[in-house]
């Protein structure tokens, strides 16, 4: 289970979540949408750990530990995996690689031991095979090159190799075509399928169609300022967030 507690976070001087609170039990899947400028991709950043982004109150308890006191490697030891709205080109390393090694320092980390080069490989082609991955593309350097849907379709990759308990999906929906939307959604409902708890983070109903969420919450400002069931997301898409009282402006 994670539990957000009024987690506020300071990007470059400036306050951008202003307390922040949010529980997601083990098996569910929460959406959150919210203006752009909002704080979204801040709050995954926060939970991830990553540099330049300062906690200034608050936890984020994950299986009884807070994420906040740990380096990233750690987090994603813990089980954490973060999708990226942008995902990062990395040349010079094949995603083979790039996912071995990851994978590696998970189990490392866990006390595990290293996964040998054969169960890799069945590992890593049945994951491509299940998300539709020509296995070619998994010698390629990790995203170089790839196009935007593939780059989506390389996450869930990823994200079905690292088989995290939660994953934290930043617009992973954002600029795919259908096709590549459905593969998307396939990623996250296989591990929804495996009890894991899932924060999808969107500007879009349009995901939500493929994977309907157990909560939706709106962050506006730095604050979560609504939650509901999926209704939310359908009345958003009617009538806007001004609609629902919620101004459209940065956080
Ligand atoms: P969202 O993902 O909801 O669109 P972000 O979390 O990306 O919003 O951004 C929230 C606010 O933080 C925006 O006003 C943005 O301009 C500001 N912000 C993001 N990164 C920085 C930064 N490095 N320095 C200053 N302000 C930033
Ligand atoms: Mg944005
Ligand atoms: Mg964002």
């Amino acid at each position: 289970m994670l539990e957000i507690k009024n987690l506020r976070a300071t990007v470059g001087g400036k306050e951008i979540l202003k307390g922040v609170n949010l529980t997601i039990n083990d098996g569910e899947v929460h959406a959150i949408m919210g203006p752009n400028g909002a704080g979204k991709s801040t709050l995954s950043y926060a939970i991830c750990g990553k540099d330049g982004y300062e906690i200034t109150d608050g936890s984020v308890i994950y299986n009884g530990k807070n994420l906040l006191d740990m380096e990233p490697h750690e987090r994603a030891g813990e089980g954490l995996f973060l999708g990226f709205q942008y995902p990062v080109e990395i040349p010079g390393v094949s995603n083979m690689t790039f996912l071995r090694t990851a994978l590696n320092s998970q189990r490392r980390y866990r006390g595990e031991e290293e996964i040998s080069a054969v169960d890799f490989l069945k590992l890593v082609r049945s994951c491509a095979k299940d998300l539709d991955m020509d296995p070619e593309m998994l010698k390629r350097p990790v995203n170089v090159g790839f196009s935007g849907g593939e780059k989506k379709r390389n996450e869930m990759v990823q994200m079905a190799v690292l088989d995290p308990s939660l994953a934290v999906l930043d617009e992973t929906d954002s600029g795919l075509d259908i096709d590549a939307l459905r593969i998307v959604a396939d990623g996250i409902n296989r591990l929804r399928g495996a009890k894991k708890s899932i924060l999808m983070i969107t500007h879009y109903q349009r995901l939500l169609d493929y994977v309907v969420p157990d909560m939706v919450h709106v962050l506006a400002k730095g604050r979560i300022v609504k939650s509901g069931d999926k209704n939310l997301a359908l009345q958003l898409e009617q009538d806007g967030y001004a609609g629902l009282g919620i101004e459209e402006t940065a956080a």
